[in-house]
């Protein structure tokens, strides 16, 4: 296999999680052998509620060499794949977030965040301090005809606030809420969903079959990657078996097409040098 692009899951791949400070022993010694081996690549991410500058810089105190502009999130999707697509500049954005996407958003100068009309799109994200009024002037753009963009897709996770941790409502949940009351589905912008892999193939300029995703999520990562049509790689640190039903899901999206490949570390010396 002589692939040239990489995409890489951040979460399980390259760091334990988000929120710790565990970066995998092998994640730096794989980013290097990809760069002296003349490799591109680009971090694909689900996180959305961190900007993508809080991710680089939490891999950055934690050892591992990156690029902040290699980090490709929902939102970095929603602004690459759909916005700067669809609309012309200066693109007016209504948005639900608690701070992280408007980050990245204010990383574009083509994009301005309104609270009035016009408006060309509706951004949502997780916000644990959604109001009323918020989430029906975005119903009412929706009816509109302005798109939704959801920001992620989850229906709640676990967080802290205030110093409690709870579960909260997210912003999955939320777009469920306009959808069924609009009629309008709305455009998901996380993996496994085609956009983000192709806002990735397009920001490295890489052919597909030049590509590989890398990633510890049969469900996300790794579905999402051979259903858009790349070759994959489950990082399977744990060793967990796969069940019958996940097997022969995948063998049926790789039918004749993509590729599927496992291994238990990044480590360049050993299962790595299987697949270069
Ligand atoms: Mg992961």
């Amino acid at each position: 296999m002589q692939k040239k692009f990489f995409l890489i899951d951040i979460e399980g791949v390259l760091i334990d999680h988000i929120e710790s400070n565990r970066v995998f022993q092998d994640a730096q010694h794989f980013l290097d052998f990809l760069r002296r081996n003349k490799r591109k690549f680009v971090l694909l991410t689900n996180t959305a509620r961190k900007s993508t500058n809080f991710i680089f810089q939490k891999l950055r105190v934690n050892g591992l060499d990156i690029d902040l502009n290699s980090i490709i999130n929902p939102t970095i999707v929603a602004i690459k794949g759909v916005l700067l697509k669809n609309f012309r500049p200066p693109i007016r954005i209504f948005i639900i977030s608690e701070g992280g996407h408007i980050e990245d958003i204010a990383r574009f100068t083509d994009i301005i965040i309104s609270y009035n009309e016009p408006i060309d799109a509706v951004l949502l994200g997780a916000d644990r301090e959604i109001t009323y009024a918020k989430l029906n002037y975005a119903f009412n753009l929706i009816l509109k005809k302005k798109p939704l963009i959801v920001l992620g897709g989850d229906m709640y996770a676990r967080a802290k606030m205030y110093d409690k941790e709870l579960f909260f409502l997210a912003e999955g949940a939320f777009a469920k809420l306009l959808e069924l009351s609009t009629g309008v589905k709305g455009i998901y912008t996380r993996k496994p969903e085609s956009i983000i892999f192709e806002t990735a193939v397009e920001a490295l300029n890489a052919a597909k079959e030049h590509t590989i995703m890398i990633g510890d999520s049969i469900k996300t990562d790794i579905i999402g990657a051979l259903k858009f049509g790349l070759d994959a790689i489950f990082v399977n640190r744990q060793g967990k078996k796969l069940d019958r039903k996940t097997i022969k899901s995948l063998k049926e999206i790789t039918n004749g097409s993509s590729k599927l490949f496992m291994i238990s570390s990044l480590d360049p010396r050993t299962d790595l040098m299987r697949i270069f």
